[in-house]
């Protein structure tokens, strides 16, 4: 049987004339629709030259046309490359050169840059812009709907997504159709996604949150979603009354909560809240809950993985805590240098195994065989441990331990205590070169407004409720933390910003 992932998408899928994309300007688009104009496009693609296994890479704003061509490409039996909107040709002509794509797809207003690169490559392009205008659809324009899609086995690519760069150069996750379904019908099942649902969609389609995991779900359980193309407070609160579920980053939540229209009754028509890419702080979790009545869902995804673990829909949704294994899913704390599983609330490296976890970095085959063990298991790179119940709490990344005077301090913990502090809104705490320490543990924190918070507030706040180890050596201010586009805090620009903080020359001034 193929198992190229569209064919069974539309094999799923009940009513055809139901529709899966709104626009809050717009018409709708139909599933329908959505087959018909897929094989329009996966026509073109095929006149174009691309074959199965060709990478399309595709840079461009979110829309429909964006989102069916994700589906063209897979139809096609390419495999499908999103780029972040917001490179620049710098970073675009890294991965073009990485990834190799037969096709290039950008908006057109950026075509005249990106040839000189494809060229580099023996890539085409043609362009597409968020109205669904460019060479890409005037091609499609006597093009025919009808389209046998391409027979693909599970474990044949259906993307390669390139991971966020947070803590380094973005690597090219190859992720296969088997992993695609198995993690959309996964999330179908355990967040009770059905036909009915609507789903207010306000995350890019250039990463695994938005494209993997909001609209594969929306799409598999023949549900409909409405395109935002970013996050506005307004909108969203608009929208409210006639949708079900908002999928969203942390940030998103907390600038909700400073909109005076989220209160119980303008969200009373939805049944779920979920949050990812980043961490939730429990703060917002309770106050979300107070002022709405509905406990927001964490979860944790990555964009090797999709996801992993998920608080529960029924059953405590525990703030802090990113939830348990997916059904399928299988997960395990070790030691990091030895690899020996640890017990329950030790801390260690989070390691996964299943269907969602992918076929490895995409050209790297030396960085892929050390990220996985020989029984199978993927070291995912964040710390953390697992509670008596088996819910899995994110300690920070393994890159962002802090080795201080030879002990390690997990900087999730010491950020939690301050962001508890009265006149604290968030915080980070990274390690910074210290000649007597090897690193310095220092905090970064924003103020919040409400109280006059300064260094010796928070260190003595701290004293008790810390190892001296732990205690950051320095409390440094700031307006806000420097953030990549789905709200993750870059902690090594920080790092970079306080790297001569306990330098001799910068301690006398
Ligand atoms: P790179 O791998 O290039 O450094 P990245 O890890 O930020 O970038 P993504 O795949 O987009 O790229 O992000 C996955 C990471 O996001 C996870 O490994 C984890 O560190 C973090 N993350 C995701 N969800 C959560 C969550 N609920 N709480 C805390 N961290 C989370
Ligand atoms: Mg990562």
């Amino acid at each position: 049987m193929n198992a190229n992932l569209f064919d069974r998408l539309e094999r799923s899928i009940a009513d055809l004339a139901k529709t899966a994309i709104a626009t809050p300007a717009e018409t709708a688009v139909s599933y329908a629709d959505l087959i018909a104009l897929s094989g329009r496009l996966a026509n073109v693609l095929v006149r174009r030259g691309v074959k199965p296994g060709d990478r399309v890479a595709v840079q461009v704003e979110k829309s429909v046309p964006a989102l069916v061509l994700y589906l063209a490409t897979v139809r096609a039996g390419a495999v499908y490359l999103p780029l972040n909107t917001a490179y620049t040709l710098a970073e675009l002509d890294y991965f073009i050169g990485d990834a190799e794509p037969s096709l290039i797809v950008c908006d057109p207003a950026k075509r005249q840059g990106i040839e000189p690169l494809a060229a580099k490559v023996g890539a085409a392009v043609e362009g597409l812009d968020a109205e669904g205008q460019g060479t890409l659809m005037e091609a499609a324009a006597d093009a025919p709907d009808a389209f046998e899609t391409v027979s693909r086995a599970g474990d044949d690519l259906a993307a390669i997504l390139y991971t966020s760069g947070t803590t380094g150069r973005s690597k090219g996750a190859m992720l296969t159709h088997d992993n695609l379904v198995s993690n959309a019908l996964t999330l179908k099942e355990v967040w009770r996604f059905t036909a009915e649902d609507v789903l207010i969609h306000a995350l890019p389609i250039y990463h695994t949150h938005g494209l993997f995991v909001a609209s594969n779900v929306t799409l598999f359980s023949g549900a409909s979603m409405i395109f935002l193309p970013k996050f506005d407070a307004d909108e969203i609160l608009g929208l409210m009354s006639r949708a079900t579920a908002l999928m969203g980053v942390p940030t998103f939540y907390v600038r909700l909560l400073q909109h005076p229209g989220l209160t119980q009754e303008s969200t009373s028509g939805m049944r779920l809240f979920v949050s990812g890419s980043a961490p939730l702080l429990a703060e917002t979790h309770r106050a979300w809950s107070a002022r709405t009545g509905h406990a927001i869902l964490e979860r944790y995804g990555m964009t090797e993985t999709n996801m992993n673990t998920s608080n529960p829909y029924d059953g405590d949704r525990v703030p802090g805590a990113v939830g348990l294994p997916l059904p399928g899913v299988s997960a395990r704390i070790t030691d990091p240098e030895s690899g020996r599983e640890l017990a329950r609330n030790e801390i260690g490296m989070i390691e996964v195994k299943g269907p969602n976890v992918f076929k490895g970095y995409w050209r790297m085959p030396e960085k892929t065989a050390a990220e996985f063990r020989t029984d199978g298991f993927f070291i995912t790179g964040d710390l953390g441990k697992m509670d008596e119940r088996g819910y899995v709490h994110i300690l920070g990344r393994g890159k962002d331990l802090v080795i201080t005077g030879g002990f390690n301090v997990y900087p999730k913990e010491i950020e939690d205590e301050i962001d508890a502090i009265p006149g604290v809104f968030e915080s980070a705490v990274i390690g910074v070169p210290h000649a007597d320490f090897g690193e310095g543990v220092t905090a970064v924190v924003v103020r919040s407004g409400e109280a006059a918070v300064d260094e010796r507030t928070i260190l003595s706040a701290l004293e008790d409720r810390l190892a001296k180890f732990k205690l950051p050596k320095r409390v440094v201010f700031v307006e806000e933390l420097p953030r990549n586009t789905m709200g993750k805090v870059q902690k090594n620009i920080l790092r970079e910003r306080y790297s001569d903080l306990y330098r001799p020359a910068a301690r006398a001034s």
